[in-house]
């Protein structure tokens, strides 16, 4: 158990639509005001640490010392075992300005064949989401989320984004890009790391709280 949060405001340091509907929808239920930094004018910081929890740190700080708010943040990305994990915290860079990612993909892909041309033939990758939420004193509380899987060719299915076409979860045998968002939802690395996250500052019964008075 780390910091308990009891504030009643989190700034979201994200300017990524996506993410910051799917974290208001998380942080909804538990009665805290969301606040985005793009709302707030904050500037996005470079992403210049080694490790995802290090970028979700640095850009977390950043909200929460040009805010004075707490400020919650997510870094993630694809990291491939036989590539030593890479694209890992440079996945959204590798689809370049385009944000191309069949192009991603096809570079993940290149790399699995080059590997397998030498012999190594696995093709397991694993999801990752790192989150930080930063207090305005500098305090922070991090955990990290994983959902490890397995990488086809060609990718199926268009739902989802990013990688998601090609990357087929453990024990399952759709892709989640052909697979149900509200499933995938449910079972990814973000949903992984909320959890411990939300457990890590005692929000967790505040959640079941909201989950029950919702039912
Ligand atoms: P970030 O904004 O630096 O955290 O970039 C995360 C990048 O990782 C995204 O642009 C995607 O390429 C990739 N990524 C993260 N989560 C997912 C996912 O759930 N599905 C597919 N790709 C993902």
């Amino acid at each position: 158990m780390g910091r308990t949060f009891s504030e009643k405001k989190l700034v979201i340091a994200s300017h990524n639509q996506g993410k910051l509907r799917e974290i208001r929808d998380l942080i909804g239920p538990l009665g805290i005001e969301v606040v985005s930094a793009g709302e707030l004018g904050l500037p996005e910081p470079e992403e210049t640490g080694s490790t995802y929890i290090a970028n979700a740190e640095l850009k977390a700080r950043a909200s929460a010392e040009g805010s004075g708010l707490p400020a919650l943040a997510d870094d993630s990305g694809l990291s491939v075992t036989a590539l030593d994990g890479d694209p890992g915290i440079y996945s959204a860079r590798w689809a370049g300005p385009e944000k191309d990612f069949a192009l991603a993909m096809q570079k993940v892909e290149d790399g699995l064949q080059k590997q397998a041309a030498s012999g190594n033939t696995d093709r397991s990758a694993a999801f990752v989401c790192a989150l930080t939420i930063c207090w305005p004193d500098g305090h922070t509380e991090s955990v990290e989320g994983r959902i490890h899987g397995d990488l086809v060719w060609p990718p199926r299915g268009a739902n989802g984004f990013g990688y998601d076409p090609m990357f087929v979860p453990a024990g399952q045998d759709m892709t989640f890009g052909e697979s149900d968002a509200g499933w995938k939802h449910s079972i990814s690395h973000r949903a992984v790391a909320f959890e411990k996250l939300l457990k890590r500052v005692g929000l967790d019964q505040a959640a079941n709280g909201a989950g029950d008075n919702a039912g």
